[in-house]
């Protein structure tokens, strides 16, 4: 078999170490490594000589055209996998809400006949449920079986769901290879707390962080691993940026229960102190960026292991859709873009020495393919495997700037912050799709991905 691409003189990252070592890649797969490999006459030769060579990124957590608060999320399949790729993700998993009374398989395909057209890089999805009276929830088998196995319930929102359905689903996920996800807080006291402060004329940005303590979000993280608990179910808690929730993570996973917890980058990057700020409306995301002891828990989480996986919630809003609520936090569409800034902000961490290499690509990558079963084609540099490689300058410097991101939002709270190291070359299964900052992929490109069924005996999960 003739070797297409070879990127040769680099070193390859994993979630356990680092090498060097050749890559050829053949059509779409990566199909050997090995310390030194002979390029073929046709070989196109990737010179890699001091950059390092990591499996793309997997962003777990994405809203793309997402309908919320009275507006769409700005990025849609297009700009936002555009912009994805242009940072070092390869694939990202959407969310796809259900409407009242939908089967899931009938969500699944309302959703990706948007995203097939329109995505650059590769996709999957997680489904929200809202609604599984009758027989809506033997439903969620056939989305299983189409290859999304994973599911997710907001304890807030008007979407949200009763800790009655909550504790459904989460007992029917086990006997049908699903994975519940949870957004959780405690619903009762936001809608209490934003009320009392409305009333008393509190409408800055920083009581939408007051108006959601962090024992919200940290009440809520317990109360979900308490059902998880009862029922025997496996649980992922997303965006996870509380210290109280933290430790309960860790709590459960000590006794041996398979709670995985993941964060966002905007949570380990910035404290509660940015809602005081005058674009401090640009930060507002639920659940809120916290404080710094809470930060601090979040960096200790990583290095034990107690949080698995590191995901955007990447949903942007423009502008003048974030100005609505200038006068009323209450009005401000909830959510920040970060979709391109991941995996360069983990990589620059673990350049500056704060993690380690494996650790950023262990969270931005191989852990998620391992919990939502995608290892069999994602998240590792691996004979076999799709070559959605990522070529990384270690010494390379950028500052962020909105203007250099290839979404469609037109801000970031990004802007300004300086990265040591940067992707310059994103391949996905083996067609080049970004370099040096700019997009070379093609629109409809990306394809579905369909993920296995959760196994927890699988030792992908077993050791996680
Ligand atoms: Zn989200």
């Amino acid at each position: 078999m003739a070797i297409d691409i070879l990127f040769k003189n680099g070193k390859i990252v994993t979630d356990s170490g680092i090498f060097k070592a050749d890559v050829a890649v053949t059509g779409e797969k990566i199909t050997a490594i090995a310390a030194s490999i002979k390029p073929d006459p046709e070989t196109t030769v990737i010179d890699c000589r001091s950059k390092l060579i990591l499996p793309g990124a997997i962003d777990a957590h994405t809203h793309l055209a997402m309908p919320f608060g009275g507006t769409i999320s700005s990025d849609d399949y297009e700009t936002g996998t555009r912009s994805a790729a242009c940072g070092g993700t390869t694939t990202v998993f959407d969310f796809i809400l259900q409407d009242t009374g939908e089967t899931f398989p009938d969500a699944i395909k309302r959703r990706d006949a948007l995203a097939a057209p329109q995505a650059v890089v590769d996709y999957s999805f997680h489904l929200a449920v809202k609604d599984v009276h009758d027989k809506l929830l033997y439903t969620m088998e056939d989305a299983v079986k189409m290859g999304v196995p994973s599911f997710k319930v907001f304890m807030v929102y008007d979407f949200g769901v009763t800790d009655g359905v909550f504790y459904e689903v989460l007992e029917h996920s086990k006997s049908i290879g699903a994975l519940i996800g949870v957004h959780a807080e405690n619903n009762e006291l936001v809608n209490y707390l934003s009320a009392k402060y409305a009333a008393e004329k509190k409408l800055s940005p920083w009581y939408h962080y007051l108006s959601r303590p962090e024992f919200v979000e940290g009440e809520a993280d317990e109360r979900a691993i308490h059902w998880a608990k009862a029922t025997g179910a496996a649980l992922y808690i997303v965006h996870l940026a509380n210290a109280q929730g933290l430790r309960a993570v860790t709590k459960a996973r000590d006794e041996g229960y398979p709670i995985f917890a993941e964060t966002c980058p905007q949570y380990l990057n910035f404290t509660s102190d940015v809602y005081k700020r005058p674009d401090g409306r640009n930060f507002v995301c639920s659940p809120p960026i916290k404080g710094k002891a809470s930060q601090k828990a979040l960096w200790d989480g990583i290095a034990r292991g107690d949080i698995a996986t590191v995901a955007t919630d990447h949903c942007p809003f423009l502008q003048k859709e974030k100005d609505w609520g200038k006068k009323d936090f209450r009005k401000i569409p909830n959510g920040c873009a970060g979709i391109e800034n991941m995996y360069p902000y983990m990589l620059s961490e673990a350049n500056k020495g704060h993690i380690s290499y494996s650790k950023a690509v262990e969270l931005c990558s191989t852990n998620v393919a391992k919990i939502f079963g995608l290892s069999h084609k994602k998240g590792a540099v691996e004979a076999g495997r799709d070559a959605d490689i990522v070529v990384y300058d270690p010494l390379k410097r950028v500052t962020i700037k909105n203007k250099d991101m290839h979404g469609a939002t037109d801000h970031t709270i990004w802007e300004g912050e300086y990265l040591r190291g940067y992707p310059v070359q994103t391949w996905s299964r083996g067609k080049l799709v970004a370099k040096d900052g700019k997009f070379l992929g093609q629109k409809g490109a990306g394809q579905f991905v369909a993920c296995k069924p959760i196994n927890l005996k699988t030792p992908d999960l077993r050791n996680l």
